[in-house]
């Protein structure tokens, strides 16, 4: 694979790393997300003056490759936790130095891929065309690579990997409740709760509680505001059976929030068909698994 014009689909962090790669290297790219913003699943929700890092919560790099990446990306530390580091104002800030200059085209939803004449091309649900190059790279969560390429072999290989879904809760109180300001693990059903607002540049009594797996699964189909207030319950009882005034409680469910078993390699390629298939859930659940991912895909592309 070489210096051909490259799609890549996703603007997380995965995504973003390949394409400013490719960029830098003098490739044409052109990066289409299905979402309004940039960032994937570092993300940030906001609600009135209230932001919420509904995705991850904060970035500790192990290796000094990804240490020395996240430096160039502006973070700020999180004192409450040892080592954490964050973006400000939100997570989703993080993303943003590394789509500078790059042609990325949000609100584009990929719903067909199919390659002919030797391009790759990428349509849209009412089978429209959003854009064609001759390398492709699906920066995606593996289920949702594996529905782009349901007869591609490397689509099946993406999806054998399971993914974990994560309940949500984003809420705002009056004033503090009785909490810590990160808590994991911290029963069967919440796997981490955190005061958001605590996080640097941020304001109020935000907080952000994230179900386990398991919860989350049983309670799968629950209606969004349902959701809240069972979340909204299960955050009470943490804090000793009462919460301060509630001003905003909204929940999110990710469904493919991080990888249960990682595939165990870099990346899925087939140089003869320029093709490439990245993410966080190729080597791990975490960012840092998306930034090494990136980093096999740009081998793999030759750069
Ligand atoms: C609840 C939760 C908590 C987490 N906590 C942490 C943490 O504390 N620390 C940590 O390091 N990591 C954490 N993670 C994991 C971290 O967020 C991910 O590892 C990382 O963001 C994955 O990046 P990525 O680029 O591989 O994928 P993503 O960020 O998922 O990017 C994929 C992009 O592809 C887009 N897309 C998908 N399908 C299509 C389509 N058909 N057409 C167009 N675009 C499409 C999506 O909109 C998305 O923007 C957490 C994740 C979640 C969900």
């Amino acid at each position: 694979m070489g210096a051909e014009s490259t799609l890549v689909i996703g603007a997380g962090l995965c995504g973003l790393t390949v394409a400013a790669g490719l960029a830098r290297a003098g490739v044409p790219v052109t990066v289409l997300d299905k979402s309004r913003g940039l960032g994937g699943r570092l993300a940030t929700r906001r609600a009135g003056d209230w932001r919420f890092d509904h995705g991850a919560q904060y970035l500790r790099p192990k290796s000094d490759a990804f240490a020395a990446f996240m430096g160039g990306l502006g973070p700020a530390d999180w004192p409450q936790v040892p080592g954490a580091r964050v973006g400000t104002p939100g997570m989703s800030a993080l993303v943003k130095p590394l789509s500078s200059g790059l042609d990325v085209r949000t609100g584009q939803g990929v719903s067909g891929l199919a390659r002919t004449g030797g391009a790759w091309l990428a349509t849209d649900r009412d089978g429209v065309e959003l854009a064609r190059a001759a390398q492709l790279v699906l920066a995606v969560p593996a289920p949702q690579a594996a529905a782009l390429l349901p007869d591609d072999p490397l689509g099946v290989q993406a999806g054998a990997v399971p993914m974990d879904p994560c309940w949500t809760l984003m809420a705002a109180f009056e004033a503090r409740p009785d909490l810590p300001d990160a808590m994991r693990k911290t029963d069967a059903a919440l796997g981490w709760i955190a005061r958001d607002g605590g996080k640097p540049g941020r304001t109020g009594e935000t907080w952000v509680a994230q179900a386990s797996a398991g919860w989350t699964r049983a309670h799968l189909d629950l209606p969004r505001d349902a959701a809240a207030a069972a979340l909204l319950d299960l955050l009470r009882a943490r804090a000793g059976g009462r919460l301060p005034g509630v001003l905003h409680a909204d929940a999110h469910r990710w469904l493919y929030a991080q990888a249960a078993v990682p595939l165990g390699q870099g990346c899925l390629s087939d140089p003869a068909r320029g093709l490439v298939i990245a993410g966080d859930w190729c080597l791990g659940p975490r960012a840092e698994d998306a930034f090494h991912s990136a980093q096999v895909a740009l081998a793999a592309l030759g750069h």
